[in-house]
């Protein structure tokens, strides 16, 4: 008799990570695999908030990230959680692989599928005796850019504020610019970027390249839209899965629902006050789970929101604006029937609803799919890593959106909304890309065809 396939998925702990390995996590679940959804000990008591739904199939599992309760796990600190995760998140999750024989009447795991920029997660699952496949949550395009880091330095191509061209990276020697280029997080503030040879960059780039050891990588993507990034890669990698947008992959099946994957708790309230408003007059503005910005650029997007006359709704999580209130207290004082501010919003419902026109987003690239799938147009205004290059290609290969990239200003975020709110052409490439994804997740498109060669592949290697 055939071995139950179980996958034991590992995400990298932050809330963008989570959120597409547990749609991941879903659409095996759909399949009929058991999984495993190794969480770290801090992310799970967030979780534990919500109810989870009953899944026989479906097991939640913590180990430790190793930094201590009161750590701010901010992005000011990722190398903090890098490290602690390399060392004793990593000790804690060999000894629970070594352990998972048939247990709380779950078969043993079969295989793991481990967040790419955690190259020890594939390792380590080896060592142990266990197939790894590389899961990486960024689209083709940015890790394209990573797999090419190596090029990059060689030819002294590093990111700087210019409109210098990048011929690192191949393909994209049209359009690629050094400004673009992955960088580390804006400092909030900072008027100037930093620029030179950034130790995150040179880390990403070696666990990109890390991911061509594993069985075969998994991009959250669609082979529509990034057909060109996903040629380049593939000689790199064992095989390459494009099973995108996982969000609506996972939606279409039999809801497995693998439990919620919300860190904040979301509220909801803001859609009925999205129900009051005419269709499309809304922008949404969301920055994502990392962002930090200052009073300053607060206020110039307020003011620039405040401009265009539209009414917004504005996720402002509680730490989001570094040191202060004030901004916070205007935005506040605006809300009305102008504008309403949450803490945390149901992305997903909003950017779907009939009054949203546009989004203001920092191109993450979930909130990039989340948006296209919808067929939203965005303004892109990155804060740091995959996401300059997703805005790049926003406004210059799908012409979704427009890219305003590391300009805060007031008059320029105006501008840049008003034009994603109007221009037919923005409009109608981003329908046209919502139609397309829509096919590419419908039975029988790629992205579903993907997920079935992805289910194969892990019985497979199931023993
Ligand atoms: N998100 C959400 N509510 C919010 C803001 C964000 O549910 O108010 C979700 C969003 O739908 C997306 C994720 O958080 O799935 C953010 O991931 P993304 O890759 O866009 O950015 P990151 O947070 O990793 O920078």
């Amino acid at each position: 008799m055939e071995a139950a396939a179980h996958v034991l998925v590992f995400p990298w702990p932050l809330q963008g990570h989570i959120n597409c390995m547990h749609h991941l996590a879903t659409a095996l679940l759909d399949a009929g695999l058991h999984v495993t959804f190794l969480h770290t000990h801090h992310n799970l008591q967030r979780l534990a908030t919500h109810p989870a739904p009953a899944q026989p199939r479906l097991r939640l599992l913590s180990i430790p990230d190793g930094l201590p309760e009161d750590h701010p796990r901010s992005v000011a600190h990722l190398n903090d959680l890098m490290d602690s995760m390399r060392t004793t998140g990593s000790a804690a999750y060999r000894a629970l692989l070594a352990s998972s024989s048939n247990k709380d009447g779950h078969p043993p795991v079969t295989c793991v599928i481990a967040d790419g920029v955690m190259a020890f997660a594939v390792d380590v699952a080896e060592e142990v005796g266990l197939p790894a496949i590389a899961f990486r949550t960024a689209s083709a395009c940015s890790f394209l850019t990573y797999l090419s880091v190596r090029r990059l330095v060689e030819l002294g191509e590093f990111p700087i504020p210019s409109d210098q061209p990048v011929s690192g990276v191949p393909g994209m020697e049209g359009f690629l610019r050094r400004r673009d280029l992955p960088r580390a997080p804006r400092r909030a503030g900072s008027a100037t970027d930093d620029c030179g040879v950034d130790p995150m960059l040179l880390n990403m780039g070696e666990c990109t390249v890390h991911s061509g050891e594993a069985r075969a990588l998994i991009l959250n993507t669609s082979a529509s839209m990034e057909a060109a990034a996903l040629a380049h890669i593939a000689p790199h990698m064992r095989d390459v899965f494009s099973v995108g947008p996982l969000h609506a992959a996972a939606g279409t099946g039999t809801k497995s629902a693998a439990t919620t994957a919300s860190l904040w708790r979301e509220d909801d309230g803001c859609m009925a006050w999205l129900d009051g408003q005419p269709d499309r007059s809304v922008v949404y503005v969301s920055l994502g789970s990392l962002t930090v910005i200052s009073e300053e650029q607060l206020a110039e997007f307020l003011s620039g929101l405040a401009a265009t006359g539209y009414a917004f709704l504005w996720v402002l999580r509680p730490d989001m604006v570094a040191g202060g209130t004030t901004g916070l207290t205007a935005v506040k004082m605006l809300v009305g029937e102008k504008a309403r501010v949450v803490h945390w919003a149901p992305q997903r419902d909003v950017l779907r609803h009939r009054a949203v026109g546009c989004f203001l987003t920092h191109a993450g690239w979930n909130s990039t799919l989340e948006a296209a799938y919808e067929g939203v147009p965005t303004v892109c205004w990155t804060f740091f890593g995959d996401q300059l290059i997703n805005s790049r290609f926003v406004e210059t290969v799908w012409r979704t959106g427009v890219d305003i990239k590391d300009v805060c200003d007031r008059a320029v975020v105006e501008k840049a909304v008003r034009e994603a709110m109007e221009s037919g052409e923005i409009r109608a490439a981003a329908k046209a890309m919502a139609l397309q994804l829509k096919l590419d997740v419908a039975d029988g498109g790629s992205s579903s065809s993907e997920i079935k060669r992805l289910v194969a592949f892990i019985k497979e290697l199931s023993p």
